[in-house]
């Protein structure tokens, strides 16, 4: 019988870097997955139905929130997040590690409702080097940066609360640090 997956709260500031960490995570260890969310936000341009998001109505997303069906929500920037519970427990019964790439709010939820969860806060060597990031992204107006660099100085504080805060200072670095902390954990 396959052995249960490891849960992985994964967190960071938008902008971070955490999207180019995942892949690489994904690419190294077939035993990862991320799992995908509901969102009530618009697609963004190249973004896939059912790959990055399930992109949903407030309605639709509301429907599942009372019906119990995730582990956490939260509303972001103005829109709805939230991680279906049915498509986690059964990675996780795989054997898979799922990794949930949630905002603070949610991985409270997480973190109070699985008190062993294993959970890793990325962090940019600073808040102007994010900034950069972020308007080199390219895909924010002026007004959303601003409003996500405000909520990133929050995030910032929060990460405390995390069992790993992991700087993104090199990719390939990163990458290697958080799959030393997944292989570590698994064996424990
Ligand atoms: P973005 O709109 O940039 O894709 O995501 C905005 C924020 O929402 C990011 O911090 C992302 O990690 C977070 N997020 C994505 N999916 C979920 C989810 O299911 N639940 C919660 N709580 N946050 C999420």
């Amino acid at each position: 019988m396959n052995k249960k997956g490891v849960l992985v709260l994964y967190s960071g500031c938008s902008g971070v870097g955490k999207g180019t960490i995942m892949k690489q995570l994904l690419l190294r260890d077939p035993m990862i997955r991320l799992s995908v969310s509901n969102t009530t936000r618009q697609p963004r341009e190249g973004e896939i139905p059912g790959v990055h998001y399930n992109f949903i109505t407030k309605e639709e997303f509301l429907a599942v929130a009372d019906a119990d069906g995730y582990i956490e929500h939260a509303v972001y920037c103005d829109n709805y997040y939230g991680t279906p519970k049915k498509h986690v427990e059964d990675l996780l019964a795989q054997g898979y590690h799922v990794f949930l790439e949630i905002e603070v709010q949610g991985a409270l939820q997480v973190m109070e409702k699985y008190p062993g969860v294993l959970s890793i806060f990325i962090v940019p060597p600073s808040l102007a080097e994010l900034e950069r990031r972020l308007r080199g992204r390219g895909t924010e107006d002026d007004k959303t940066v601003i409003k996500r660099m405000a909520q990133a100085e929050k995030e910032i504080e929060f990460s405390n609360k995390y069992k790993y805060k992991v700087v993104n200072d090199d990719v390939d670095r990163a990458v290697g640090e958080i799959l030393d902390i997944l292989h570590r954990y698994t064996e424990e």
